[in-house]
């Protein structure tokens, strides 16, 4: 095959998946969360041979496929925002560890205390005084 039709077909097949994409949701963190803890649960089963861990992993699995082909995106944000506010930084973790410790590494956060909004602060910057940004509540912190 000449390299120019190689190139073509990669072209092609890149456009074809940019298609299909679009008005998607695509991986969100509650998606992302949802498979990591099916591969977790496939691995554990592989020791513990329940049956019943591989079947959860698998309505796992596709329940996060679902949240991806999703073209309601809207309401695939909301139920995001609500898990992650439900579950505090948990979900935020599972879905992607490397990043909530880099996270965690460069930025303290503080917890807003008159409407609970979490706030985050780079690190090293001493004694601040936070403004709100959801009830404009001043407080004062440590990062
Ligand atoms: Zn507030």
């Amino acid at each position: 095959m000449p390299k120019g039709d190689f190139k073509r077909k990669m072209d092609d097949s890149q456009r074809r998946m940019v298609e299909w994409a679009r008005g998607r949701n695509g991986a969100d963190e509650l998606s992302s969360a949802c498979t990591n803890v099916a591969v977790l649960l496939v691995i554990i089963d592989l020791f513990a041979h329940t049956t019943v861990l591989s079947v959860i992993a698998l309505v796992l699995l596709g329940y996060s496929w679902f949240r991806i082909t999703s073209k309601d995106v809207m309401a695939r944000a909301r139920e995001n925002s609500r898990a992650i506010s439900a579950t505090g930084p948990v979900i935020t973790f599972i879905a992607n560890p490397v990043a909530f410790a880099r996270e965690a590494k460069a930025y303290v956060h503080l917890t807003c205390p008159s409407c609970g909004q979490r706030v985050r602060i780079p690190r090293g910057k001493g004694k601040v005084r936070i403004t709100c940004p959801k009830c404009h509540t001043r407080f004062d912190g440590k990062a």
